[in-house]
């Protein structure tokens, strides 16, 4: 009872010794308020209670008179069924060994309510040494127990949480050792399971990431800012392959504020970062190509400005323009254009080194940009090893087509001192180069903006030149050779536009093409020289078959056949008198489609020749195929037939070839006698050329045919067939 006593303090005040202090009063006090209640009960079989203080009634709800002596109940009762055996155990098991005991267990109270109490007692011996009693002190400790199953559920479904979590979540020192991971970042990592992982990944900065200044950066952050956000690097995994990673993680700190351990998350985004880079990739690169296109182009123009200024070097801005490529994708169909521009795409970038580039700019324009150059003369090397690449046949479906481009260039600093610039100058030079006959290049002068403008106006001018009235046709005659007697003639067109004068076809006929202005203009010369043929012929002069020109755009186009019967119904003309010619180079791809298009105009009843017979690259087999008339010899076979033999052998070649299939030839730019007299030698079926006329304007021609009406025909045997048309020369253009 001594260790309840409390000690006296050595100087009482004036109020202890007014009441002096009375221990056995201040310890009821002290048990009777107790929260908890304190006992002495028997080591018997239902723990019959000899004493309890009055915070039994608060406890158990029962007064203590009820329990004491199990008046009421016994305090074996009151244990809770289920606990029982346990605290019995406990209890027991503390007596044997002389100690006191804790135990915890529930209680049924008065009112039906189970509670958690602690009891925390000692056993006590009787006279004769034996244990015969326990006193000890219950208290209620039902609140802490529920706090303490709280926090027991929320570490369980924070456990629960971090187990199952799809990110990854991590404890590292700041040092970069793991202290904990979930399975989630050992699967992110590629590890079998959390302690796989923090058994091998000792040294983060070096075995985690790919960049171990990453790893810094992520320190630095942590030790300035206590966070790091959506922190993304690129890390390797177990098995060595890297992915993305996005890490969001703070400093946890000891109550004084050192850093205890970092503590945060990690999601794999590798997906998203190549879906960003595959946009990225879409938005700087052409679809069909997989080049660089126009945005891109002009970064690395602008890089390439940059590199040149600090190293004193040119850059080269090389503009690359397919010849005729709208002629092959219109006739040919897209499918053949696209193979065609992949072809060239390959061909372009196997012309340059690695830190060139090639993109693409759009349709059939390729940019090349070449860094590092020392003088023009380089860049020269270059343009020609290019222009060759590209001049090589290619061949697709079985089929060999001949290619071209034009080139135009522009260098840093001579001529712009950004990309807009430098590609506006290429581009003008690369005009420049189309105009000057294709196949070839031009580097950019300061004259040519000039030029470019020109063909601007031109362009601008051809749009009206159908409605106001400016396009003529002139009349070139044909001639049978063996009976010197005209035949038939050529429609020319011309175009009389104001201040410029009468303009031949080569000068605006692509720029129709390219526009798509060839499809009315196309039509209109078919119809102008149907109503021209019909009106000479209803005003009695010789019928004549006249030919015309069909670009391919309008060959491709739907409506020809329509177009071709309709100007031959308007003019009441019979189509034995329409002949068109196509160009070989065109006639001979695509032969299946080419070739249904053809019977259908020979449905109709006209003609139809091969112009420029010899130029293109075709293959002959299919001119047995096609239902061709006539062959047009090209004028530069003719123009030294007389002197080169090479000339001479193609042309008897043609002329046996086409006489072997069944066809007609005609020879063009028939210029002199000699031209005449070697086609006469050699059979060849008829003749165009200025030695018997040029292209004539519609009055100079009927003229013409007036004088030969009243002529009559021209006998073959005549030994000058050709001389009424000498007097025509000086009539014409
Ligand atoms: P093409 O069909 O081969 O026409 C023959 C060209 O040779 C014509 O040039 C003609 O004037 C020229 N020529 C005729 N005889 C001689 C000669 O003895 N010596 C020389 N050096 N040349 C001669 P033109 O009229 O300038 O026409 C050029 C080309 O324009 C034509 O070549 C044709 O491909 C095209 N073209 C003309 N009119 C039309 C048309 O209405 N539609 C289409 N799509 N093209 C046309
Ligand atoms: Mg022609
Ligand atoms: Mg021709």
């Amino acid at each position: 009872m001594n260790s309840w006593v409390p000690l006296l303090p050595e100087e009482t005040t004036a109020a202890d010794n007014a009441a002096p202090l009375d221990i056995t009063r201040l310890l009821t006090t002290i048990t009777d308020n107790l929260v908890g209640m304190i006992y002495r009960c028997r080591i018997d079989a239902i723990w019959t209670m000899e004493y309890v203080s009055e915070g039994c009634h608060k406890l158990t709800g029962y007064r203590p008179d009820e329990l004491v002596f199990n008046n009421r109940v016994s305090y074996d009762e009151i244990t809770l069924p289920e606990d029982r055996e346990r605290v019995g155990l406990t209890i027991r098991s503390a007596l044997d060994a002389g100690e006191t005991f804790d135990v915890e267990y529930r209680i049924r109270r008065a009112d039906g309510r189970v509670r958690w109490v602690l009891e925390r007692g000692v056993g006590l011996r009787d006279a004769y040494g034996r244990l015969a009693w326990i006193e000890g002190f219950i208290q209620d400790i039902s609140e802490r127990m529920a706090a303490n199953e709280a926090l027991q559920e929320a570490v369980r479904r924070y456990r629960s949480l971090f187990q199952n979590a799809t990110e990854g979540i991590f404890q590292t020192t700041p040092e970069g050792r793991y202290l904990d991971a979930n399975p989630a970042l050992a699967q992110i990592y590629g590890h079998r399971d959390p302690a796989a992982l923090i058994a091998h990944l000792q040294d983060i900065s070096r075995q985690l990431y790919v960049l171990p200044e990453r790893r810094a950066e992520f320190v630095r952050l942590m030790r300035e800012q206590g966070v790091v956000r959506n922190f993304e690097s690129q890390a390797y995994r177990c098995d060595g392959s890297i992915i993305w990673i996005s890490e969001n993680a703070r400093a946890v700190k000891d109550p004084d504020g050192k850093v205890q351990f970092y503590e945060g998350t990690v999601i794999d985004i590798t997906e998203r970062k190549q879906h960003e880079a595959a946009l990225e990739h879409q938005a700087s690169h052409d679809s069909l190509t997989g080049l660089p296109n126009r945005s891109l182009l002009r970064d690395r123009i602008d890089q390439a400005i940059v590199k040149a200024k600090r190293d004193n070097h040119l850059v080269a801005v090389v503009f690359v323009d397919l010849d005729h490529f709208k002629l092959i994708n219109d006739s040919l169909g897209h499918h053949v254009g696209d193979r065609l521009l992949l072809e060239v795409a390959t061909r372009l970038a196997g012309c340059v080194r690695t830190h060139d580039s090639v993109a693409r700019q759009g349709g059939d324009e390729f940019v090349i940009v070449l860094t590092e150059q020392h003088d023009e003369n380089e860049v020269l090397a270059l343009v020609s090893r290019l222009l060759e690449v590209i001049s090589q046949p290619w061949v697709d479906g079985g089929q060999e087509y001949g290619l071209s481009c034009s080139v135009g260039v522009s260098c840093y600093p001579r001529d712009g001192s950004n990309p807009d610039e430098l590609l506006r100058c290429a581009d003008a030079a690369m005009y420049k180069a189309k105009a000057s006959g294709r196949s070839t290049y031009h580097f950019y002068t300061p004259e040519l903006n000039q030029v470019i403008s020109e063909r601007l106006e031109l362009e601008n001018s051809l749009r009206h030149a159908l409605e106001r009235n400016e396009l003529r046709v002139y009349y070139q005659p044909r001639i049978e050779v063996a009976s010197g007697r005209l035949v038939g003639a050529e429609a020319l067109l011309r175009w009389d536009c104001p201040g410029r004068g009468l303009i031949p076809p080569d000068s605006f006929i692509s720029i129709a093409e390219e526009t798509g202005l060839i499809i009315p203009i196309g039509q209109w010369v078919l119809q102008e020289a149907c109503r021209q043929n019909s009106a000479w012929q209803q005003a009695g002069l010789p019928p004549i078959c006249i030919s015309v020109n069909i670009s391919p755009i309008q060959f491709r186009h739907a409506g020809l056949a329509m177009s071709v019967s309709g100007a031959l119904a308007q003019a009441g003309l019979p189509a034995s008198c329409l002949e068109l010619e196509l160009t070989e180079s065109f006639v001979m791809h695509d032969a299946e489609r080419i070739n249904v298009c053809m019977q259908s105009l020979k449905v109709l009843g006209v003609d139809i020749a091969v112009d420029d017979f010899g130029t293109g690259y075709s293959s002959l087999s299919y001119l047995k195929r096609f239902p061709v008339d006539r062959l047009k010899i090209d004028k530069s076979f003719v123009r030294d037939i007389d002197i080169d033999p090479d000339d001479a052998a193609i042309v008897r070649a043609i002329i046996s070839l086409g006489h072997s299939l069944g066809l007609k030839v005609v020879a063009e730019g028939v210029e002199e006698r000699a031209h005449m007299e070697f086609l006469h030698k050699h059979g060849c079926d008829e003749m165009q050329g200025y030695y018997f006329s040029r292209p004539l304007p519609p009055a100079d021609m009927e003229a013409l045919l007036r004088s030969l009406a009243g002529d009559g025909c021209r006998s073959a045997q005549d030994p000058h067939p050709a001389d009424p048309f000498l007097c025509m020369k000086e009539n014409s253009e």
